[in-house]
């Protein structure tokens, strides 16, 4: 089968590595892709949200099974416009419609369907700038701190939570009136603050059956004991230790079913991903957000955990066959250590030389997953904030984050920041 993966990041690259191993893959592209992918499969110059030369790249290279990785063409309809042609009646898509997408798309969207399917959430009620002052007397109503979310995609950056009520006030007024996040905050959700520890579960659907992947935890905060601005992730592990048989199996009974029950009794069509975060508030689990999606860097560590062939269960899925598929998890431990660029999530300079990557051996216990990189002149180069993702295994989240502390000592570029207090919170 021949493969196109649409993405750049770590997420791509790891998906690349564990499909390029697959015994009925034969050609595998990446498009755009990064220096890693180009070790795994062929990189394609490709503007993604630009679905007509995604189609002719499609017919170009014979492509079998389209996978899409981030969000934003998802949200854009990529599935729905391939759907619609019969030319590609046969091409086999992991990603949702784009009813689907707006799981992610839209805040607002996500909560309703949350409601209408009593998945458990934070409570919430949802403004537009005609009803500002409404919104300003319902934030007198609840107790800090208080949660402010643009209803459309902002980059990871929709998301205020402040302490004071005339701040909160100030901040719906920016957000609806000043457009703070430009069209994506012309609505705010406004939510109860939920107090407790998050961790991600992962879901792959064909719209009506489900597997459910392993779970992991991320640190978003750019600085040691998660301080700092929230960035898209600076390491991960898996499996998460504080999510115990017990509480996975209220979040199987609570969450992961009614929300597969709830797209299909609304006849959504949903083949792929779902990426559900969330809040563990005492031994209970609350909905935070649904992503389309996998997450970047949890993929880094959910996906090699999987022992079967990954492109044979993705084939599985775009059949609305996942049933048939007996999933198996390695016993394995997995962490992941993101190294960024100086300056990351701020402003900070691309194109410095990545040096120490030959000196690292990759094994079955150590991944080395490209993000933000570029090859140029038989050099690798950095390419953007999140740059190289160090993933290993281990016995225990310890020992794989120990292995990849180990092998982050062999990188170096100049600026080069990572959190080295990953896991410290857990112990
Ligand atoms: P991401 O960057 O993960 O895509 P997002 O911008 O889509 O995030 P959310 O995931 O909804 O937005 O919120 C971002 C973060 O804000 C969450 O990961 C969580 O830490 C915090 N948060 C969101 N909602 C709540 C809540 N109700 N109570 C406490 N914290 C919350």
């Amino acid at each position: 089968m021949n493969v196109l993966i649409l993405g750049s990041g770590g997420r791509e690259h790891t998906l690349a590595h564990q499909i390029s191993k697959s015994s009925t893959c034969n050609k595998l592209f990446v498009a755009p892709g990064n220096a890693g992918t180009s070790l795994c499969a062929t990189n394609l110059e490709l503007d993604i949200l630009n679905f007509e030369k995604v189609a002719k790249s499609i017919r170009n290279h014979d492509i079998q099974m389209l996978i899409v990785g981030p969000e934003a063409p998802l949200v854009e309809g990529i599935k729905d416009y391939f759907d619609e042609r019969e030319e590609f009646s046969d091409l086999k898509i992991i990603g949702p419609s784009k009813r689907g997408a707006l799981l992610e798309g839209s805040k607002e969207r996500a909560k309703q369907f949350m409601r209408d399917h009593m998945v458990p959430t934070a409570a919430y009620r949802s403004f537009s700038k005609d009803s500002l002052e409404a919104g300003k007397e319902f934030l007198k109503t609840m107790h800090p701190p208080y949660v402010l979310k643009a209803d459309g995609l902002a980059g990871g950056k929709g998301v205020l939570i402040l302490k004071q009520l005339h701040e909160a006030q100030d901040e719906l007024e920016n957000m609806l009136t000043n457009s703070k996040f430009g069209k994506a905050s012309e609505k705010v959700v406004i939510e109860e603050f939920l107090n407790g520890i998050e961790l991600s579960v992962f879901v792959l659907t064909d719209g009506k059956n489900y597997l459910t992947l392993p779970n992991a935890k991320d640190y978003k905060r750019i600085g040691e004991a998660d301080t700092g601005l929230n960035t898209g992730g600076m390491g991960a592990i898996s499996p998460v230790p504080f999510a115990d048989e017990a509480f996975m199996k209220k979040v199987d009974e609570r969450i992961i079913k009614p929300s597969i029950d709830g797209l299909y009794k609304e006849g959504i069509d949903f083949t792929g991903f779902l990426f559900i975060g969330l809040m563990k508030v005492g031994d209970e689990p609350f909905v935070v957000e649904y992503n389309v999606r996998m997450g970047d860097p949890e993929t880094e560590v959910v996906i090699p955990r999987i022992k079967n062939d990954l492109l044979d269960v993705l084939s599985k899925t775009a059949e609305a066959q996942i049933q048939d598929v007996q999933l198996e998890i390695s016993s394995q431990h997995a962490a992941t250590v993101m190294l960024v660029s100086g300056g990351y999530p701020g402003t900070y300079e691309k194109g410095k030389v990545i040096s120490g990557l030959d000196k690292i051996e990759e094994n079955k216990d150590v991944f080395i997953c490209h993000a933000g990189t570029q090859k140029a002149n038989d050099e690798i180069r950095t390419n953007g904030g999140r740059v190289i993702a160090v993933t290993a295994f281990g016995e225990t989240f310890q020992k794989a984050l120990e292995k990849a502390y180990e092998n982050v000592d062999h990188i170096n570029f100049k600026g080069m920041y990572y959190r080295k207090d990953l896991g410290k919170d857990l112990v």
